[in-house]
């Protein structure tokens, strides 16, 4: 596994860290190489001040230990899982962000009530079903990824690169580890607005389909016109 890959994964974890959305280790971020057929992750209860690149754990897609002397994180499974599901994505990150938890664990969606949510994620941002007590009893963290793959099965993955996973937590992704990242940092932002928004006015409505749809396609897609993309600027 390339040097630079490494460090682009242990750069997406610690901006999770510096964003405040990881408490204490709970959180993970990881990148696929599709080519190489391999994925890079977080190792399992290492002290972010002391990670360096070669403490990343390399694997293949099943989760065997390619390269590395540490366990990866326990989350693992559930990014493979991400991985298989949604073959265009690069990067996953996990974590316990104050307010995208408490959204989780109130097994509520998040609706979109303004152009913050409207310019990332094109619709609500799902919320998985509660998993049952045989699906936690074993393979538990293998069926976090098949409920989360359940939750999209009618909704685009690329057009809403967010999940609460139901009692427990959000899961972000990208065509990057950096782009996961920052997919987590602007969902919490989303949770922490959603929340005042429904404080202030409990009978709110999300916005309408045509304000949201502007802003989303104004960023993505074939007519994205928002920000630096003329040629020759
Ligand atoms: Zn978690």
């Amino acid at each position: 596994m390339r040097l630079q890959r490494l460090e682009e994964v242990l750069d997406a974890n610690l901006e999770l860290v510096r964003r405040g959305l990881v408490l204490h280790t709970f959180g993970n971020a990881s990148a696929v190489s599709r080519e190489e057929k391999l994925v890079v992750i977080k190792p399992s209860g290492v002290s972010y001040d002391e990670m360096k690149p070669a403490n990343l754990v390399v694997t293949d897609l099943d989760g065997k230990i390619v390269e590395g002397e540490l366990n990866p994180s326990s989350g693992l499974p559930t990014h493979l899982v991400l991985y298989r599901a949604f073959p265009n994505i690069g990067g996953v990150a996990h974590t316990h962000s104050e307010y995208a938890t408490a959204w989780a664990q109130a097994c509520r969606s998040i609706p979109c009530f303004g152009t913050t949510h409207a310019d990332y994620f094109h619709g609500p941002i799902p919320v998985t079903s509660v998993m049952k007590d045989e699906e936690i009893a074993s393979d538990y963290e293998k069926n976090t990824g098949q409920a989360i793959v359940q939750a999209f099965e009618h909704v685009n993955h690329a057009a809403i690169p967010a999940v609460l996973v139901a009692n427990h937590g959000p899961f972000t992704w990208g065509p990057t580890p950096k782009a996961a990242a920052h997919n987590a940092v602007i969902l919490e932002s989303v949770a922490r607005m959603a929340y005042f928004t429904l404080q202030i006015n409990q009978r709110v409505e999300p916005i309408g389909r045509e304000l949201h749809a502007k802003h989303y396609l104004r960023k993505h897609g074939s007519n994205a016109y928002y920000g630096q993309t003329r040629k020759g600027n």
